[in-house]
């Protein structure tokens, strides 16, 4: 069975949700070979193996961390070459886009970002992704080369495949361009104690119909009741009332939760881009001629100030 390259994001050895996800679905396509890098790379192999990893390639230098992106894909070329894989996967985060970016260039391959499925095909692996701002679900395969795919989280369940995830160390020579960018401080965001908004399986977002910053409590209250993450339309987020790290849609970040609930939220087709894809949509919106109400599968007629404590009241109950 062909090999397929996954690249694992990680923090210091703990694989994040979106890598088991890609591990599902490069079962899909053949064996799942991963290669994690950076500080903590060897302790990663445990979760992988479980989830379906016939290898882990593994390799740590202070480049990874000294140095923006073009050492792991230096690394990440060097486990290419070493596997010559059916397909590369790696999550649709930004960093992970630029390396499967840079990776396809330097292999001459074609390149899909933010897949949201991936099945085998006769030709090559076929990716779904939405398309021209969610107007459109597309299905493409990759016709030149070897092809590198980004998927974005939540595109599939986790499934435990306990496989033999045998460590072995990947040789990497750092090429010239690797040290062209150094990194000079890193400054932590701080915690809000709520699920990364892109890897939350429940986003709850408010809109201007939020009508100001501090109202933004009842919005958050009902994604404290549910562990989720809290996301913003765009206006809610230029009048300054919620952080641009929230923003969901064209310009903002991409969602695909199994959950997503809009209040005061018009559905503008940019908005849309960032969240048609998740699983189940609720909407909240006082207009019932809102736009949003076209792809909920629950609408809520009626202010977002009524209907949204009473939900939060009623799961905390729960
Ligand atoms: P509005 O469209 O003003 O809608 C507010 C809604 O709240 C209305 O439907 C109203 O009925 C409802 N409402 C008001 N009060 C209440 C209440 N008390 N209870 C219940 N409902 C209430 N937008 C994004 O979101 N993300 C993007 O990434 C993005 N990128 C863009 C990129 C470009 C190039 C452009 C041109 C635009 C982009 N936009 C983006 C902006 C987008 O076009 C819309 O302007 C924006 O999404 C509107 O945000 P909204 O739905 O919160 O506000």
């Amino acid at each position: 069975m062909a090999e397929v390259l996954v690249y694992v994001d990680h923090v210091d050895g703990a694989v994040r949700k979106p890598t088991l996800e890609l591990l599902t679905l490069a079962r899909r396509i053949g064996e799942p070979v991963a290669v994690a890098l950076g500080n903590g790379a060897a302790d990663t192999a445990a979760a992988l193996a479980e989830h379906g990893a016939v290898r882990v390639l593994t390799a740590d230098a202070p480049e990874f961390a000294d140095y923006l992106v073009v050492p792991k894909v230096d690394a990440l070329q060097a486990a290419y070459d070493a596997v010559s894989p059916a397909a590369v996967l790696l999550p649709s985060s930004a960093e992970a886009k630029e390396i499967a970016a840079r990776l396809a260039v330097r292999i001459g391959s074609g390149i899909i970002t933010d897949a949201v499925d991936l099945e085998a095909g006769d030709q090559g692996p076929v990716a779904t992704q939405s398309a021209f701002a969610a107007s459109f679900t597309t299905k493409s395969r990759v016709s030149k080369g070897v092809p590198v795919i980004t998927v974005k989280p939540n595109s599939a369940a986790v499934e435990a495949a306990p496989a033999a995830g045998a460590v072995e160390a990947l040789t990497v020579s750092f090429s010239e361009q690797a040290t062209g960018t150094k990194v000079l401080s890193r400054t932590p965001r701080e915690s809000t104690g709520r699920p990364e908004l892109t890897e939350a399986a429940i986003v709850v977002s408010g809109g201007r119909g939020v009508n100001g910053a501090e109202n933004f409590a009842v919005i958050e209250a009902l994604a404290d009741s549910l562990g989720a993450a809290v996301g913003a339309s765009r206006a809610a987020v230029d009048a300054g009332w919620y952080p641009h790290t929230n923003q969901v849609g064209q310009t903002g970040k991409s969602v695909s939760p199994q959950l997503y609930i809009a209040s005061g939220i018009s559905g503008a087709i940019q908005h849309r881009a960032g969240m048609q894809t998740s699983k189940t949509i609720v909407a909240v919106n006082k207009d019932s001629e809102a736009p949003i109400f076209d792809l909920v599968d629950y609408g809520v007629v009626g202010d977002l100030f009524d209907v949204v404590p009473q939900l939060t009241e009623e799961i905390n109950t729960r």
